[in-house]
């Protein structure tokens, strides 16, 4: 499958094309309207960073599900590869079989439901179904073939696994017969914090968790490769070594939120930059509205600019109070954000012209703006705005 165009263009090494929207192999201006720009050097730093917080026997299982958070879970899970990393996790069966096909080697997890009508292809891609709780493992056991599983143990998130404290229940997912149970596993959902009453809570997770593996083994069940850690467990419980960690958003090099202490450090490069054009510029008067809703009215006479990104590309609405970088220089957002546009303020910028590079996320000169700072004004995490970005955005890799 020939997924990329070689453009050849300044510091475009490739442009990745999401299938089936490159017609006719035409080839146009790929920085032309929006685009993020993701630096796959940082990813390899960020590869090795994380390997050494991780003993050497522990494993990483890449989460690479939504299109790795939006960035290309292709090129994302081929630098992994490359960089010794052959477990990937994803959320649907359809995201498993994409990366089969683009000839993804290694396990492949799905962490969340696959419904009957699908099993079929879960033995047909090789694929590793999780077992979402005893009901499932009936319906899985009965397809009568075997399927390659890891089961999970709800320890107290309450969402996907068979709760902790159904001993028997679990004891007869691990007597199916056509599961090939690879391993196990649970998540912790206050992992991030380091409140006390949130650590004491993580701690009862870890021992529920424990308590199911040692009464298997005991039972002479073989659980497989034990994971309990995503990026925030690997962070604040070192001590707590498993077969493997599960890594999402720390491979991104940020944190999902702003100052968050953590018990490890970690060095972490962000991967990620944002970017658009000025696409026009004018001159208002003082007590003149600008963009819907008439949200921002002019104090007095300003140039502003109109730039070629919007909602759609994933830029959230509720960021109007934030701002962009022109030249080097902080630009406010004015007005509300658009669907496709939106309008900042560039009356204190000079040289601004049409055409000029915008960065809404990432460095330009000395300034600065940082995923965690963005999602701490839009009240979220740096997960959901990176996962979110849109697909009408250019992928544009650097590995320089
Ligand atoms: C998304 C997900 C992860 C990855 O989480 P990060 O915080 O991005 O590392 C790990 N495990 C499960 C079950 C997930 O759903």
């Amino acid at each position: 499958m020939d997924n990329y165009i070689n453009v050849n263009k300044k510091g475009i090494l490739m442009y990745q094309t999401i299938d089936n929207k490159v017609v006719d192999n035409v080839t146009y201006y790929t920085k032309g309207r929006a685009w993020v720009e993701i630096n796959l050097k940082h990813l390899k730093c960020n590869i090795k960073s994380l390997k050494s917080l991780l003993p050497n026997n522990c494993e990483i299982i890449a989460v690479i599900k939504a299109n790795a958070y939006s960035i290309g879970d292709i090129t994302f899970s081929k630098v992994l590869n490359e960089n010794g990393i052959n477990n990937f996790a994803v959320a649907t069966v359809v995201e498993a079989i994409n990366l089969r096909k683009h000839d993804i080697k290694g396990e492949i997890l799905i962490f969340g439901y696959t419904h009957p009508f699908d099993f079929d292809l879960l033995i047909d891609f090789d694929l590793t179904q999780t077992v979402i709780d005893y009901e499932y493992a009936k319906l899985l056991d009965s397809y009568g073939k075997q399927i390659k599983v890891h089961i999970k143990i709800d320890t107290g998130m309450h969402r996907l696994g068979e709760l902790s404290s159904n001993l028997l229940d679990i004891e007869r997912i691990y007597q199916c017969n056509n599961l090939i149970i690879q391993g196990s596993y649970t998540h912790l959902c206050v992992s991030n914090s380091l409140d006390p009453s949130d650590i004491a809570y993580t701690q009862l997770q870890i021992n529920n968790f424990y308590h199911v593996i040692n009464h298997l083994k005991s039972y002479g069940y073989n659980p497989g490769k034990l994971h309990i850690q995503s990026s925030y467990g690997i962070l604040n419980y070192p001590t707590n070594q498993c077969d493997a960690v599960r890594c999402g958003i720390l491979l991104h090099g940020v944190f999902s939120k702003e100052n968050e202490t953590t018990k490890l450090k970690i060095s972490l490069n962000p991967i990620l930059s944002i970017k658009a054009r000025i696409v026009i510029i004018k001159s208002i008067l003082k007590g003149d509205p600008v963009g819907y809703n008439r949200n921002f009215v002019s104090t007095d006479t300003m140039r502003i600019s109109v730039i070629s990104i919007g909602y759609a590309d994933g830029i959230p609405r509720n960021l109007s109070n934030g701002h962009v970088i022109v030249n080097g220089v902080k630009a406010p957002i004015i007005g509300d954000i658009c669907m496709d546009q939106i309008i900042i303020d560039i009356t204190h910028i000079h040289n601004v012209k049409i055409g000029d590079i915008v960065t809404l996320l990432g460095q330009d000169g000395n300034e600065i703006i940082t995923a965690e700072e963005i999602a701490a004004k839009c009240n979220t995490i740096t997960n959901e705005l990176i996962a979110c970005l849109g697909d009408r955005l250019e992928h544009i890799y650097l590995d320089e």
